[in-house]
């Protein structure tokens, strides 16, 4: 079967693969879709370790071929997802108190496991997430990882209906936790990007307010308009943005860390202390997570802006990637 798999040389090469017999607990998908993230780029460069010979993908859906021994929580027809949290032990701290993704021995597909831009994908039966009967496939894979990390990051800042929440960064991932935020938790959302085609699309979704910060204070704006977000989510790769979140948000406010600009940010003591403001990091989400990120889009809650392309495409998307040329999500079609 083939698959996208990542050379020494920091490209990726269509390979044809032969994967192992099934093991207890294990199931085999035969693979629909499986998008593109920026983490694939960073696997690809190596830039969280070298990793030649592994299969990329960690925004895979499939639908169950085979079955291991010992398995009951997926059978054959099922269709089921490929998540960066691709497993935990399952027995430690993290893992028993709904906070599995920070297990210390988590296997992440596509990066140290095979992942599921390939025809084929062994994934954990208990791990892989089913996939709603009414949410298109190809939509599904943006939300098992764009939209589980989104969803999961307004869910951390408890922001309530009503109240405002700022939205850095438009692209892949704001655009699916603006969409959250108004369509699931019923918050106002200010929209921030430097992009004015970001902005535009952001207006058209239903952001209360947008903010160019190429061009304004975005901060500021904030604070004079309506007394300071209650929350803010940053999905930028920049620490300008962590910065100005600081800023815009109101007494009390959270501030949702998920993009990952490689920096410092700046973290005034006398505001952290005196305001009482929150600063939290959000990574990707839990099972139950995704099963309502899920539930969510098939609601049509939450619609993902997709394009699919051919897996022979891989570089040129990650070429595409690299320069800034993406709206919404590449998805890799398995089948075309
Ligand atoms: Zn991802
Ligand atoms: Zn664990």
């Amino acid at each position: 079967m083939k698959a996208a798999v990542v050379t020494p040389e920091h490209s990726v090469e269509i390979q044809d693969k032969e994967l192992r017999e099934l093991e207890h607990g294990e199931a085999l998908l035969s693979m629909e879709f499986c998008g593109v993230c920026h983490t694939d780029l960073h696997v690809k460069n190596g830039d969280f370790g070298e990793v030649p010979g592994i299969t990329l993908g960690h925004e895979g859906i499939g639908i169950v071929k085979k079955i291991g021994p010992g398995v009951t929580s997926l059978k054959p027809g099922d269709r089921a997802s490929v998540a960066w949290f691709f497993k935990g032990c399952g027995h430690c701290e993290y893992c028993n108190s709904g906070n599995e993704t920070l297990c210390r021995e988590v296997k992440n597909a596509g990066y140290s496991v095979d992942g599921g831009m390939a025809e084929e994908c062994i994934v954990v039966a208990d791990y892989a997430v089913k996939v709603p009967d009414n949410l298109e496939p190809a939509a599904a894979s943006s939300i098992t990882c764009a939209g589980v990390t989104t969803y999961k990051a307004v869910k951390v800042s408890q922001i309530k209906p009503g109240q405002w929440i700022a939205i850095y960064g438009l692209g892949g991932l704001g655009n699916l936790a603006l969409q959250y935020a108004k369509n699931v938790f019923n918050a106002k959302v200010i929209a921030i990007d430097v992009n004015d085609a970001q902005l535009e699309f952001a207006k058209s979704m239903g952001a209360d307010l947008v903010i160019n910060p190429a061009k304004d204070d975005a901060a500021k704006i904030m604070q004079e308009k309506v007394g300071g977000a209650h929350a803010a989510v940053v999905t930028a790769v920049a620490r300008s943005a962590f910065n100005s979140a600081v800023d815009c948000v109101r007494a009390g406010g959270r501030i949702v860390a998920v993009g990952l600009p490689p920096e410092s940010m700046d973290l005034n003591i006398p505001r952290l202390v005196l305001d009482g403001i929150q600063v939290l990091g959000s990574l990707v989400g839990t099972r139950e997570d995704l099963k309502e990120a899920f539930q969510f889009a098939a609601e049509g809650k939450v619609v993902p802006k997709v394009t699919k392309r051919p897996l022979k495409d891989i570089n040129a998307i990650f070429e595409e990637m690299k320069n800034g040329k993406i709206t919404g999500r590449m998805v890799i079609d398995l089948k075309l």
